[in-house]
Parts: C-alpha cells; structure tokens; sequence
C-alpha cells in the first residue's frame, strides 16, 4: 500500500470515529451531519449523502478535490459540502470541518440568539464567541458565502434555523469544539432558566483575551 492511501486509510478511519462520537454524544440523529478533511491541497475526504454518521464504514467516505468533484467512492459527497469548500478556501489553516445539529446550541439557533456573551473563561480562551448567521436554505450557495465571510474571524458558527459548524487543524479539533459549543450552550441555558446570566466583566475578559491569543499561537485554529 503507498503513502497517500496508508494517509486515506487514517483519515478515514478518523472520520468514521468523530461520527460515532457525534452520534453517541447526541449532536446528530438520524442521517444529519457532515465531516470533512482536507488531506492534501487537491485533495478531501467527506462523509457521503444520506447515510448514518453513527456506524460509518470506509466505503461511504468520498474522495473529492478542492472544488469538491468526486475522484472516487460509490456515494455521492455531502450535499452540504459547499459550505466545507467555502471554508478550507477562506481558512488555509483549517483542515477539518464538522456540521451536526447540537439540540441546545440549535435551539439558540432557532431562538435567534448567538452565544457571544462572555460568561465562561475557557470558553472564551479556546473556543471564542459563536455567532448566529442569518438563515439560508441549506445546500445553497448562499449558506456558503454566509459561511465564508464568518469563519474568517470565528472557530464555530451557529446557522439560523438549522445547526452548527466547526472547524479545526484537524478533526479532534474541530469535534472538540463542536463539543464545547454545545456545552456552551447548555451552560447558558440553565443560567437563563435560573434567571440570571452574569456576563464577564470587560476587565476580566480583556485577561482573557490575552490568554486566548497565546493559546491561538500554540495550537493554531
Ligand atoms: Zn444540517
């Protein structure tokens, strides 16, 4: 076996694993969700349409190029696969994208509200805030340029109506943020049920914002 499938290998059996763990920590139901990985500059792997990301096998990865073309696989690529392409062209530095439909972030999401407040300290250190985009049917090239112009300054973006994306260096990265996001938003949730969310002071923030830029330079997106 050569190199490059010893890496497809690898990355597949990684993807297969973050949509076992996307599945069982109820971030995905169903057929929902979407995984990418860009293995090397003309070349992604994602998950394919319509399948369950909770017992993936190897044969329902595709193999696409940066444009998102199939080069091979017996599936089609994930009809949301724009908005992945749109990232890895904005963001050289990431190299994994991940699209589940978290209940309580989604309900934010639903609800109208981004998780911008400052209220968590590691949170702000290693995730930031999470913007809400404007609604845009999904699969659409709209949601990609929506998508496009937000990841440029954020790590995790919320989609009006419809879910959550993350990205990362690589796919733990980009899954642990999908993890954080939601817990983010759990935290919130009860905080706003016990009828009291106490925002960081700008001070304490301000802290905090050095803190993350020297977290950003060690473990870059
Ligand atoms: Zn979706």
């Amino acid at each position: 076996m050569g190199v490059m499938d010893k890496k497809l290998n690898l990355y597949k059996r990684q993807i297969i694993q973050i949509g076992q763990r996307l599945y069982q920590k109820g971030l995905i139901v169903a057929t929902e969700g979407n995984i990418s990985v860009k293995v090397d500059e003309n070349t992604l792997l994602a998950t394919s349409q319509g399948i369950h990301k909770g017992s993936m096998t190897p044969g329902q990865i595709v193999k696409t190029d940066l444009k998102g073309v199939k080069l091979e696989g017996k599936g089609e690529p994930s009809s949301e696969l724009k908005m992945h392409l749109a990232v890895y062209h904005t963001r050289p530095d990431v190299n994994a994208v991940i699209h589940a439909h978290p209940p309580v972030g989604t309900g934010f999401a639903v609800a109208g509200l981004a998780l911008d407040q400052f209220i968590l300290p590691e949170v702000v250190v290693t995730l930031g805030t999470v913007p809400l985009l404007k609604y845009a049917t999904p699969t659409t090239d709209e949601l990609a340029e929506l998508v496009s112009d937000s990841i440029a300054q954020h790590d995790a973006l919320l989609l009006a109506n419809h879910g959550a994306l993350t990205v990362g260096k690589d796919l733990m990265t980009a899954y642990y943020k999908m993890e954080t996001l939601e817990q983010f938003a759990r935290i919130s949730l009860v905080a706003r049920l016990l009828g009291r969310e106490n925002i960081l002071p700008p001070e304490a923030v301000e802290k905090l914002m050095e803190l993350r830029a020297q977290y950003l330079r060690k473990f870059s997106s």
